[in-house]
């Protein structure tokens, strides 16, 4: 199949060919003609799958034909992180340069007044973070009645992130008559509730297996005691000479710590996480895309939404709280069509993580032993395998990087 046998332009199949896309991926097969016939579309897509393409060219399309650009925001994409609003709002940019369309991006942990400006030159399609976009809405810094299209990308992190108020608040802003498109990588009751208030007799696009991992990458499991992670992950990246790892943890804490650790092994490692500003965390991935550094050390929250073009190898240092977070950071390799390798470091007290990570995949992992790093048994005896999880709250706090001191940095941070 070709682009253009989806109802695409001219101006966009030209835009699309300009960019090297030669074929539609099958989100965009599946979700282009249902979003150009202005139907709600639910999407179990995960990462990497083209899924951004999939709804900006039908809606750059509607509204270049229906309305012109610049009058008022007609499309409205939700984002759970800053990282993810950057990037949608520069993929609209992307597959509508040269259409005059304006797309603007607005996320918290940044000055608002620059966001506001570039709101009042015209705006087309906003791109932005739940508590942002609330604070400009409650502000009347932004008119939605005008708005056409409502679209809520990774919609499962954001309820994970706690942002169901915010969303329905924002609810009450958006004119009645709207279309709804739902993108959500895993499906789970949260979610299922939400999609149900939201869609009026949605098509369904599911293009791969509903929480499968991506395909082409491989998982390896290494059985490993915590406090010799640091120096498997330095191990590893030394021993088999890989140049660009990405490195997930579950806290900021440690975030820092093992970038540290790293350096001190004489790997170059940046590190992102919530506590960090947006210059920096921008800096470090930079750093990262070009080569300078060769490990990235991040919280999920951090890393969601980051487009690594041909990552090849994504560390979990700790397996995730959540087993749905486990199917993004993988997802973080294996894109657009390359294989990747997911390796997956387990003391004996994460064991129940990886049990639920099999649930949720439906695979069956047979963890392995690197030589030198072997797990002590006597260790394993003594640490029992105890089930404790944080709340939703204490998880979204630490990868919001917000302390638990009391004062300013314990308050909420609207992203
Ligand atoms: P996404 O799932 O939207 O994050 O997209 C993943 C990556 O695939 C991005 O880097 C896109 O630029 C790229 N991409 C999206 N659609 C296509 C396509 N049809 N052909 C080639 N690359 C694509």
């Amino acid at each position: 199949m070709r682009f253009s046998d989806l109802g695409l332009q001219t101006q966009l199949l030209a835009i699309l060919d300009e960019l090297g896309y030669q074929a539609p991926t099958p989100i965009q097969q599946a979700a282009i003609p249902e979003v150009l016939a202005g139907r709600d579309v639910l999407a179990g897509a995960q990462t990497g799958t083209g899924k951004t393409a999939a709804f900006a060219l039908p809606l750059i399309q509607r509204y270049l034909a229906d309305e012109g650009t610049s009058k008022a925001i007609h499309v409205l994409v939700l984002t759970p992180t800053r990282e993810l609003a950057q990037q949608v709002h520069q993929s609209f940019v992307a597959y509508s340069q040269g259409t005059g369309l304006r797309s603007v991006v607005a996320y918290g942990g940044a000055s608002i007044n620059p966001q506001i400006d570039a709101l009042n030159k015209g705006c087309d399609v906003l791109v932005a973070t739940p508590g942002r976009l609330l604070e400009l809405a409650t502000k009347g810094l932004i008119d939605l009645g005008t708005l056409q299209t409502l679209v809520l990308d990774e919609a499962d992190r954001m309820l994970d992130m706690g942002f169901i108020i915010d969303i329905k608040r924002i609810l009450r802003h958006l004119p009645e008559a709207h279309q709804t498109l739902f993108f959500s990588a895993t499906f789970n009751d949260d979610v299922f509730a939400l999609k149900n208030t939201l869609l009026i007799d949605p098509a369904l696009i599911e293009v791969t297996e509903r929480n499968t991992a991506a395909a082409k990458v491989e998982q390896r499991i290494y059985e490993v005691d915590s406090h010799k992670k640091a120096a498997l992950v330095a191990y590893l990246i030394g021993a088999n000479n890989w140049q660009q790892v990405l490195i997930f943890t579950r806290t900021k804490q440690a975030v820092d710590a093992l970038a540290k650790e790293l350096g001190k092994d004489g790997i170059t490692a940046s590190a992102v996480h919530g506590d960090k500003a947006q210059g920096a965390r921008e800096r470090a991935l930079e750093a990262f895309k070009t080569g300078q550094v060769r490990a990235l050390v991040a919280t999920d929250v951090a890393a969601r939404g980051l487009d690594i073009q041909q990552l090849q190898y994504v560390i979990n240092y700790e397996l995730p709280y959540n087993a749905e977070d486990y199917i993004h950071r993988i997802g973080r390799t294996g894109r657009a069509g390359l294989a990747g390798l997911a390796v997956s470091l387990v003391s004996h007290k994460e064991k129940y993580l990886l049990e639920d990570v099999e649930k949720l995949t439906g695979e069956h992992f047979i963890p392995q032993w690197v030589e030198g790093f072997e797990p002590n048994p006597a260790a394993q005896e003594s640490a029992g395998n105890t089930r404790r999880k944080p709340s939703k709250k204490s998880l979204r706090a630490n990868a919001l990087g917000q302390t638990g001191n009391k004062g300013k940095a314990g308050k909420r941070r609207r992203r």
